[in-house]
Order: structure tokens, then sequence, then C-alpha cells
């Protein structure tokens, strides 16, 4: 575990792992399916991210199996939540907008 060295955070995320991540999510935001592609480029605040799954607090891995990306917004409300709680957030959110009318 080289990567725990202190003051280095070990959910660090290589850009090559980001890169591949990108290549198989296809800058799609994982949980609310938003497409960030370009966003960095035209300096979007909102960005594209990388999110564990299972936090590495709760003891997840920085495996390609456990990450996946997200839009910033996501990111920050799923903050070290458990994946499913969050997941269950989201659902309701989008269960409402429809209940609304929406999209
Ligand atoms: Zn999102």
């Amino acid at each position: 575990m080289a990567e725990a060295a202190a003051g280095v955070t070990w959910s660090y995320v290589s850009p090559a792992r980001r890169s591949q991540l990108i290549e198989r999510d296809g800058w799609r935001c994982h949980y609310c399916g938003v497409l960030t592609v370009g966003w960095e480029q035209s300096g979007r605040k909102e960005g594209t991210t990388v999110d564990h799954r299972t936090p590495t607090v709760r003891g997840g891995s920085n495996e390609l199996s456990n990450l996946v990306i997200a839009c910033r917004h996501c990111n920050q409300r799923k903050h070290s939540r458990p994946y499913l709680d969050f997941m269950f957030m989201v659902w309701a959110a989008q269960e409402e907008v429809r209940q609304m009318g929406g999209p």
C-alpha cells in the first residue's frame, strides 16, 4: 500500500486510470446519466470526476470495478455515502421529477 504515505490520499486515481474509465463509461455520469463530454475543455465548473462506488473510507478499492464517472454535482452529493444509499437518493429524485411531469 505505497499510496498510503502520509499526506497522500489513497483514494487518488491516476490520470491513466481516469482515461480508462472515461473510455469505459463514455463521459456519462454513472448516477444521473448526464453527458459530461467537453465540460473540462469549456471550463464548466461542474467538471468530470471519478467516484468510488464504495468510498475508500468504507473499504472501497481503487480498482476499475469500484470506480465510475460522475459529474461533480453527483460526486459532491454522494460524498462518502455507501453506493446503494446514494442510488436510492438518485432514484427517489428521478421519481419526483417524473411525478411532476418532467422529462
Ligand atoms: Zn451526475
